[in-house]
């Protein structure tokens, strides 16, 4: 049984923390799989006959609002979907909040701005995340975390705020840890993880430490090319983090060291320019044209990778193979997920875009063992990692 459900919260103001970072472009909600993912527990405290104080953070606003990371379209989204009013008044903090928080009654709903317009949330000094901390204490009687994609945070809301108030983690929270305790305690073999996405820098580490875990690591997407500058080839024009390149040569000696096969791609869709209208162009990985980037992986190597994946009884897959929000790059991806829903065995998807991808690409969430709606937060705790926002709820 979950723990949330013995918590006592009959009458009480909660603060929900939620992860309702949802991809939006020019006001819309591109997926909105993480506010149907924070319904469960929403939908359980309100029957308890809590009132809801929700925060959540929307992109990374450095501590600055800014009108197009509001959460305002969420908060409608949100109301959509419960068919009630979601209270949303554009503040974060202050006595209009507060009096708002004060007056909400038995399955009410207040939802916060986005919580990153206050830079003590992400703040790295302990005692400005602590007086925010207080300051939103100050809301609710209880604290409830189920804001699974930012729990590898050590911020305020996520840290700080459940050591001041009786806390409980919530279904979403306890139901990801659930299916990723899964895959690290003794996986079944072997076990496959495939990473692509955009930044190498912030998987670079994740990397490493799955090398000691795993069978089979399949590289795409962005991330590929700072790969290929480490082996001496030409990338064009391709996204590369040159002051990761060494790391990547040390890794891909340690992989050959541990044994692990290390899957890059072959072949290469190429364009002169990231755009949805660029012509796109197949190449072997060795020939990329100097004024050319890399966009998606190309047939032979999604055949490759999707032919690796189906012999796995373990699979995580996080990161597009290529920029999936084009039709002309987004194949790789369409073929790799396709792989993963035949596994026999556990597949797991985790990370926003990822999760995104696989549904705009015409697949049904119940084609896979689990979308994680973390991505970060899942791959840190595949590292084995101790998280922030599990330790803050005692999990
Ligand atoms: P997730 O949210 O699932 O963790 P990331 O945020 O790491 O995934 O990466 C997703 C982004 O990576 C997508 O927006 C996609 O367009 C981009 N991407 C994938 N391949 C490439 C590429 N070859 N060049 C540039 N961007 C890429
Ligand atoms: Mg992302």
């Amino acid at each position: 049984m979950s723990p949330l459900a013995t918590f006592d919260v009959v009458g009480k103001r909660v603060f929900l923390r939620c992860d309702l970072n949802v991809p939006i472009k020019d006001g819309i909600i591109k997926d909105d799989g993480r506010i149907k993912a924070s319904l469960p527990t929403i939908q359980l405290l309100q029957s308890k006959g809590a009132s809801l104080i929700i925060a959540a953070h929307l992109g990374r606003p450095q501590g600055l609002p800014s009108p197009e990371l509001s959460l305002a379209p969420v908060a409608k989204r949100l109301g959509e979907l419960l068919g009630q009013e979601i209270i949303f008044t554009g503040d974060l903090t202050g006595d209009a909040v507060t009096a708002v928080a004060r007056s909400l009654k038995a399955g009410q709903i207040l939802l916060l701005e986005n919580i990153r317009f206050s830079p003590a949330e992400t703040s790295k000094d302990e005692i400005e995340r602590a007086v925010f901390a207080a300051q939103l204490a100050q809301l609710a009687d209880a604290y409830v975390g189920d804001g699974f994609g930012a729990v590898h945070r050590k911020h305020a809301s996520v840290f700080d705020l459940p050591a001041l108030l009786p806390h409980c983690a919530g279904l979403l929270v306890a139901g990801e840890v659930e299916v990723l305790k899964k895959l690290t305690e003794n996986p079944a073999r072997p076990y496959g993880v495939v990473l692509g996405g955009a930044k190498l820098s912030d998987k670079l580490g994740v990397i490493e430490n799955l090398l000691e875990k795993v069978d089979l690591l399949a590289i795409g997407g962005g991330m590929v090319f700072t790969f290929f500058a480490a082996q001496g080839k030409e990338i064009g024009t391709s996204l590369v983090e040159s002051d990761m390149i060494d790391s990547v040569k040390a890794l891909i000696a340690t992989a050959q060291e541990k044994g692990v096969r290390l899957v890059l791609p072959t072949d290469i869709v190429v364009a002169p320019t990231l755009s949805a209208d660029a012509q796109p162009t197949l190449v072997s990985a060795d020939a990329i044209p100097a004024d050319q980037m890399g966009l998606d992986i190309g047939p032979l190597s999604a055949a490759a990778f999707a032919a690796q994946i189906q012999e796995c009884a373990t699979v995580f897959w996080n990161g597009p193979m290529g920029v999936f929000e084009f039709a002309h790059f987004a194949a790789g991806t369409k073929v790799v997920a396709a792989a993963l829903t035949k596994v026999v065995g556990i597949s797991v998807v985790g990370g926003g875009d990822s999760a995104a991808a696989v549904r705009a690409l015409g697949f049904a969430d119940s084609q896979f063992g689990y979308i994680s709606t973390g991505g970060g937060a899942s791959l840190e705790y595949l590292e084995g990692k101790e998280l922030p926002g599990l330790l803050a709820l005692g999990l």
